[in-house]
């Protein structure tokens, strides 16, 4: 567990500041399309670490509601895990996998609901999908995946170093989730009986409806498996984004941040 906490201590801007440096010069050195256009993909960096500004200022916001909502949960006891006596590791671990399993159902409804959609879409918009796609997310989805997840926590009386865990997973898992790097297909064999790996996330980000609501889960594919919402495609025949999202114009941060306000039809293949 020390260990675990003194990784848990990095400013956690820190890490996401140097990942998104490494996997921008990475996907730079690896992939010769990127390479050739590398003015377009510095902007395409500007536009979406945008959003990862306002996320750090909702974050400031919602980690009070965080932090208050757990030393809630400790001080009363609330939850299922705290009527039932288990090992602390026990409870961290099933808490993080409680955890995922929030996000998998939120992600399910971001896509089932047309309002909800409308924030969530300027996450899957990006026509050139690399690392920096895991800061393009609007900031009410990232409200409404804090106060979903808060909501597992007290039902199931989550501790805080579950959470901690989670969120220190997931920026790492994000970008290699959307990164344009192109992974060894026995990845996929290899881990992909248990965890959301890059090439499954990346079918989700298929412009094609019937894929981009499928793989929803963020750490483990096991939800989708047992739900029925698993999907394959390989992944260089994936085009990326929304039809309605295509040109410059739309890929700004500008006018994504207007996107959730206005009327956009959803364009089929
Ligand atoms: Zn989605
Ligand atoms: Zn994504």
């Amino acid at each position: 567990m020390e260990t675990i906490n003194t990784l848990l201590a990095i400013d956690p801007n820190y890490i996401v500041v140097g990942l998104i440096i490494l996997f921008f010069v990475l996907e730079t050195f690896f992939n010769r399309r990127e390479r050739e256009h590398v003015g377009s993909k510095i902007n395409h960096l500007f536009h979406n670490f945008l959003f990862q500004l306002l996320a750090i200022a909702t974050g400031s916001v919602l980690g009070f509601l965080v932090v208050t909502t757990f030393d809630g949960i400790s001080t009363y006891q609330l939850g299922l895990f705290n009527l039932i006596s288990m090992p602390y590791w026990f409870k961290v671990l099933a808490g993080v996998i409680i955890l995922d399993l929030s996000d998998y159902w939120l992600h399910r409804l971001d896509h089932v609901s047309p309002l909800l959609w409308r924030q969530h879409r300027v996450h899957h918009s990006d026509t050139s999908m690399d690392a920096s796609t895991s800061f393009r997310t609007f900031p009410t989805d990232i409200i409404f995946f804090t106060i979903g997840e808060l909501a597992f926590s007290v039902i199931f009386g989550l501790d805080i170093m579950s959470m901690n865990i989670f969120l220190f997973l997931l920026f790492p898992v994000l970008f290699m989730q959307h990164t344009s790097l192109t992974y060894p297909i026995w990845l996929d064999k290899a881990f992909g009986w248990l965890f959301m790996m890059p090439n499954y996330h990346k079918v989700h980000h298929e412009q094609d409806q019937y894929y981009t609501d499928s793989n929803y889960g963020t750490l483990f594919i096991v939800w989708d498996k047992l739900f029925g919402t698993f999907k394959t495609k390989p992944v260089q025949e994936i085009n990326y984004g929304l039809k309605e999202f295509e040109g410059a114009h739309k890929q700004s941060f500008f006018y994504q941040l207007r996107s959730p306000f206005i009327n956009i039809k959803r364009v089929e293949e």
